[in-house]
């Protein structure tokens, strides 16, 4: 049986940090503060953004709402976007994607100023990213990485492979592991033979956004996987792009869904508005 990774356990310990960090922060008179904008009422979306800002008040950030549930036009969003750029007293800006149907995603980022960019999706910052000078990485990929480096997994030399290619998760996934000297596949929709790529994986990390689309026989033994995926069933039930049963008798270690990826992602947001900060106030 694969040893599970307690995102859990291990995001507790990045928000103990940031909680110190916070608290160090204020003393010093700078209190971090997030923007939160949601825009429309996607039921995922909401879920998401109120774990956000729990894990705010659990470690000090301010967070401020900008929440339009009735929508909100794109002129209206850029013009938001750029009064919270001029806004001294904001440090970070979260815009919770994906955004109603009719907004452009990509000018919307386009619009933020990349040191307000907690998400890391600016072109800039995916930018310095590919360049191998990060100065913000993307919340799922970095939670991705610290779980890895706290379970002690060695990606030198490894034969990595990445299902989906996303700006978000998939390709700065794929770069980070690159960076740490993996060897790299990266697998989507149109790849033609996805089992014969995902059986070579040592690691394996998977962001398809399809209920359990990996199982077990698609699995190396012995592998590490990532189940990046958070897909709700018609029954209500929680699960990830990986069958969970299969491949946890194949692998060596498997991510839960819930309880994996997830929590990381919200304690590197939390990271990321707090390095935002002490840099805006010249505290970093
Ligand atoms: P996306 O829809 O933007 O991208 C999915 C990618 O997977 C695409 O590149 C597509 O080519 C590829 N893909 C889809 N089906 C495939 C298949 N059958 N075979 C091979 N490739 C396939 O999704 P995303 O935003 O990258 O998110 C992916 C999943 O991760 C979703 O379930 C999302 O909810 C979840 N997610 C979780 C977290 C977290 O914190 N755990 C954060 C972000 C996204």
């Amino acid at each position: 049986m694969a040893q599970v990774f307690d995102g859990k356990a291990v995001a507790a310990r990045v928000l103990g940090t940031v909680k110190a960090e916070v608290e160090a922060a204020r003393a010093r008179g700078v209190t971090p503060t997030l923007a939160v904008v949601l825009v429309g009422e996607d039921p995922a979306s909401k879920i998401y953004v109120g774990r956000k800002r729990a894990a705010c008040q659990e470690v000090g950030i301010a967070a401020r709402d900008h929440l339009y549930p009735q929508g909100l036009g794109e002129a209206d969003l850029l013009a938001l976007i750029r009064e919270l750029n001029a806004d001294r007293g904001v440090h970070g800006i979260l815009l919770q994607l994906p955004l109603p149907a009719g907004l452009d995603e990509g000018r919307v980022l386009d619009a933020m100023d990349p040191a307000k960019d907690v998400d890391g999706f600016h072109p800039y910052n995916l930018g310095r990213l590919l360049a191998g000078s990060p100065t913000v990485v993307p919340c799922t990929p970095a939670g991705v990485m610290e779980l890895l480096d706290h379970y002690g997994i060695e990606l030198k030399g490894m034969e990595a492979v990445v299902v989906g290619r996303s700006r978000i998760v998939g390709k700065p996934l794929a770069h980070l592991l690159l960076a740490r000297h993996a060897t790299v596949a990266i697998c989507h929709t149109r790849t033609r033979d996805l089992a014969a790529h995902t059986r070579r994986a040592e690691l394996l990390a998977v962001a398809a956004g399809r209920p359990q689309v990996i199982t077990g026989e698609m699995v190396r033994p012995d592998a590490v996987v990532i189940d990046v995926g958070i897909n709700r069933l018609s029954s209500g039930k929680l699960v990830g792009d990986v069958e969970f049963d299969s491949v946890s008798q194949r692998a060596s270690a498997l991510t839960p869904v819930p309880g994996g990826v997830g929590p990381m992602t919200v304690a590197m947001l939390m990271r990321n508005t707090l390095l935002a900060a002490t840099r805006q106030a010249g505290l970093a």
